[in-house]
């Protein structure tokens, strides 16, 4: 995995909160651009594609708009922590 400085892949919550979809990004350590691969957890609408790589990362549902937003780790990890206190 030494050629690419980014690469994740995530499960993806619909409105509802249900895991409907996915995202796979890989960026090379060569490159600025994003090679994503997504399952639209709104209409199930899947694609491959290239974006150019900046974080806070979001990539547009090709078919229905749905905004995929690749929120840090970290910030999960929090909210996650956040929701179990209250
Ligand atoms: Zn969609």
């Amino acid at each position: 995995m030494g050629n690419f400085r980014y690469i994740t892949n995530r499960t993806l919550l619909n409105g509802a909160g249900e895991e409907a979809g996915n995202i796979a990004v890989l960026v090379r350590n060569d490159s600025d651009e994003a090679d994503v691969k997504y399952k639209c957890p709104e209409c199930g609408f899947s694609e491959q594609t290239k974006k150019p790589w900046q974080r806070p990362f979001s990539v547009k549902c090709g078919k229905c708009g749905f905004l995929i937003r690749l929120s840090r780790l970290k910030d999960a990890i929090k909210r996650e922590k956040k929701k179990l206190k209250t």
